[in-house]
């Protein structure tokens, strides 16, 4: 038995590292200082987290110039990181991953002289069954109406739950691909507006979506009255909104 040498390395691992902050032009960059000579730049997926490994004994201020000298690299990486991973480029053929209701799946395209249509199977793969002189354009388009019927059903039964919960009632809702908000509230009409995007993010994701533009019923600002709504209902929105926030639309 190796227990007491597990624990000791452990032990030392703990004591070995040693986690500080920067925040440098709005980024966080985590800075780890470990048993190492050099420091070390990464960009990690799928969130585009800064991480620097540095050498135990040099100061955090030589950390930050190393940093700041990296900026613009850092920047660009961030880009790259979060395009592949949340939107880039797709061509709709087999072995892309795509996002749906927060899990990654990987598409198989089916040639069909039939009706084109999309099916899931399992948590892994998704089947798109296309003619095979498809476009892109077309591919796309089967795949948007997959996540438009999806949406549509998937939101109902949210919104009761939620104009229940909030005492409100709105009077309808769309569905519509936008480019950088994931809802609104048209507090006048009680119509609210969802972004299609929205069923490529997970469960949590889009309930408080839900939750927000229903609350605007009740306040129409984002205000400190609208935040206590937030935190009385779902006291983790924070966390929500920031993983939102990763995705670049
Ligand atoms: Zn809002």
């Amino acid at each position: 038995m190796n227990y007491g040498g597990r624990v000791s390395a452990f032990i030392n691992k703990i004591w070995s590292t040693r986690m500080e902050y920067l925040n440098i032009e709005g980024i966080v960059i985590e800075v780890e200082f470990k048993r190492i000579k050099n420091i070390y730049l990464r960009v990690y997926p799928p969130n585009a987290r800064v991480h620097i490994s540095a050498p135990k004994g040099i100061p955090i201020d030589r950390v930050r110039v190393f940093a700041i000298d990296k900026m613009d690299w850092i920047h660009k990486r961030i880009k790259v990181v979060l395009e592949t991973e949340n939107k880039s480029f797709r061509e709709f053929v087999s072995g892309e991953f795509h996002w749906f209701r927060g899990k990654k799946y990987f598409l198989n395209v089916i040639y069909s002289n039939h009706k084109p249509r999309v099916e899931l199977v399992g948590d892994e793969f998704i089947n798109l069954y296309v003619k095979d002189n498809a476009t892109v354009k077309q591919r796309e388009g089967v795949m948007r109406e997959f996540y438009r019927n999806e949406l549509k059903c998937y939101l109902p039964p949210l919104i009761e739950v939620w104009e229940e919960r909030l005492s409100v009632k709105i009077d309808c809702f769309d569905i519509r691909l936008m480019k950088s908000i994931w809802g609104s509230c048209n507090v006048r009409r009680r119509k609210i507006m969802f972004n299609l995007e929205l069923i490529k993010k997970s469960d949590v994701c889009i309930d408080y979506i839900v939750l927000h533009e229903l609350a605007h019923l009740l306040e129409r600002s984002h205000n400190a009255r609208f935040k206590s709504i937030l935190d009385k209902h779902m006291p983790s929105w924070r966390n929500v909104k920031d993983e939102l926030n990763k995705f670049v639309g």
